[in-house]
This record gives structure tokens, C-alpha cells and sequence, in this order.
């Protein structure tokens, strides 16, 4: 697959909450770290994203219907 680094930054985008959460196959994975390598914008999202999965498993999925 070959994408422009705008379409290469839309498509990781949608990526990043996959790679959060550790999900992703070790290609997948590479492509994402290689484009964080790259730019600012995903790496504050994925920050973002990072609190959300921390607070997530801090939860539980089992007490997910009380918050
Ligand atoms: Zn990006």
C-alpha cells in the first residue's frame, strides 16, 4: 500500500486507538510507530488516547454500566 503522507496521517489516525489499546498485527504496529516518528499531531492524540485506555482498564469493563 501506497499513501500520501496526508492520507498516511488520516489512515493512522484511525489506527491510533487500535495501537492504544495494543491491538494490531507487528506490521501494522511498525507503520503506526514509524508515522508517530513523524508527527506531532498523533502522538498528542495518542497521548490523549493513552489516558482513556489507562482510565478504561483502571475501570473495568465490568463496572462500565455504573459510570
Ligand atoms: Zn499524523
Amino acid at each position: 500500500m501506497r499513501y500520501s503522507p496526508r492520507e498516511t496521517h488520516r489512515e493512522l489516525r484511525e489506527q491510533l486507538g487500535v495501537f492504544a489499546l495494543g491491538h494490531g498485527d507487528a506490521e501494522e504496529r511498525a507503520t503506526v510507530r514509524s508515522h508517530l516518528n513523524k508527527c506531532a499531531a498523533c502522538r498528542g492524540e495518542l497521548s490523549e488516547l493513552a489516558k482513556v485506555v489507562a482510565l478504561l482498564a483502571a475501570v473495568g469493563p465490568a463496572n462500565l454500566r455504573q459510570v
